[in-house]
Order: structure tokens, then sequence, then C-alpha cells
């Protein structure tokens, strides 16, 4: 069960005021950084978390990953600062000859239980395949996953991931999972601070990685079953996480000058 907000503060400032770390932050952005929409375009970013994140950007003490399984090129419509990296569809890497064989049969199959359920439709990505449901019918969401799962469970296998989302299944090739990301990343920045949030289940990997190398990790919303050591209620409960963090690191700057000065 994670813990609340004001252990998650401490935590938070305590680990930022300790010494002078890089600080990476790993940031999923549907229902993290932006509230849901029932229709996923139309998902967007508020002008106060844009003005959160860029002022994080700007400083060199962190570096910012937006995780997400959405492709790059909506990513980088919803946060256009350079110095942000992009982890889109959850941290995609390109598929081996084999991966995209079992990829095109999956697409072939899934395409075809769409047709069949009206209010699904699918998302193909470079390495993965996302089956939506979220127009479908409330009654038909049980028999819809049952029928995805029952067709990907022919599928299944070494280095791929089925990952329940909020009314969608993903079908992923597990090199491009979040906690991958997370961990390639982590590996080849040395000695640092990491701190990983998200809602769904696609961000657990992110949230057993993080939790794993003595990092912060924060469930938006709530399942008990989360790995993350931390939940906040809301979109909003995260912004105000973010702007935390960037007053904590402001704050550790002054000390850390005042310290220097006299
Ligand atoms: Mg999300």
């Amino acid at each position: 069960m994670p813990h609340g907000e004001r252990a998650l503060l401490e935590e938070l400032r305590r680990a930022v005021s300790a010494v002078n770390t890089p600080i990476l932050l790993f940031l999923d952005l549907d229902g993290t950084l932006a509230p849901l929409r029932k229709d996923p375009s139309k998902v967007r970013i508020s002008k106060n978390v844009l003005r959160i994140l860029r002022s994080l950007s700007k400083n060199p003490r962190v570096k910012i990953f937006i995780v997400s399984g959405r492709d790059e090129k909506f990513l980088r419509s919803r946060i256009p600062f350079p110095n942000v990296s992009l982890a889109a569809e959850h941290g995609a890497v390109p598929l081996a000859k084999n991966e995209k064989r079992i990829f095109s049969s999956a697409l072939r199959a899934l395409s075809a239980l769409s047709e069949k359920y009206p209010g699904t439709f699918i998302e193909r990505k470079s390495s993965a395949i996302a089956f939506h449901c979220r127009n479908a019918p409330p009654r038909l969401q049980f028999p819809i996953r049952k029928d995805v799962l029952c067709l990907l469970s022919g599928f299944s296998g070494k280095g791929i991931l089925i990952i329940h989302g909020k009314k969608v299944v993903e079908f992923v090739f597990s090199k491009a999972g979040k906690g991958a990301f997370l961990k390639r990343t982590a590996s080849t920045s040395g000695s640092s601070i990491i701190i990983a949030i998200g809602d769904d289940e696609t961000d657990e990997g992110m949230f057993r990685e993080a939790n794993r190398l003595g990092g912060i990790s924060v469930l938006v919303g709530k399942n008990g079953k989360s790995s993350a050591g931390y939940s906040i209620p809301s979109v909003r409960d995260a912004a105000l996480f973010l702007k935390s963090l960037l007053l904590a690191i402001e704050k550790s700057e002054r000390k850390r000058f005042y310290n220097i000065a006299h």
C-alpha cells in the first residue's frame, strides 16, 4: 500500500536537500500531467503544469523524461521544450525480424476483433499495439477484455508484455517497457536521484525499477496493489508535487550559495 502525500513531501525534501546529486525525473503524460479525456486526441497539459515543467527543465540539476505510450509526434505537440527528452511508445526500440512477424499477425488478429466490437479501435505503434475500448458500452468491457486476452495469449511468450491500462489493453515488446527504459537510462547516468510518476498499470514497471534503484515512485490515483512507494490523489496533486520539487531544489541551491558565501 503506497504512503500518502505528507510522507512523500518529507522524502522529497530529504532527498533533494541532502547532496547536489542530479535528479532524473520520469513522467507519464496521460492521467499524470494531464487529465484523461474520452477522446485521447483532446488531452492537453495545463499552462500551469507547462510552466513548472519548463522551469524544472531549465535547471541544470534536473533531467526530464516523458515516458508515455503515445507516439513521439503527439508528445512533442504537447511538450514543446527541447531539453525535455521524450520516450515515446513506452521507450520503444526497433523490432527484430522475428518480432516484426509476430507483430504483424497480432495486428491482423486484433484488427479483426475490433471490427466485431463497435466503439473499439486499434492504435498501431512502432513496437506496440493498443486495443482501445473506452468508447464501447460498459456491459461489453469485460467480454471485450476477455476476448483480447484470449487472442493475445496465443502470442505471449518471451519478450512480449500484455499491459492492462484504463480502457486499453496493450501488446508490447518488453524491451520497450517503461521499466526497461528507466533501467537503461539510469544505468548510463551515474549516481542520481530517481523520481518516477505515473497513474496506470503501464507505469508499474517504472515504479519497480525506481524502487530497486532507491528512488521515489509515485502513483497518481488509487491502487492498493501498486508497487509505488507513494500515492497522490489526482493530476492536480501531481502538479503540486512537481512545484514542491522545484521549490525544494531552489531552496537547496540558496542554502549552498549561502554556505559558500559565508
Ligand atoms: Mg497514464
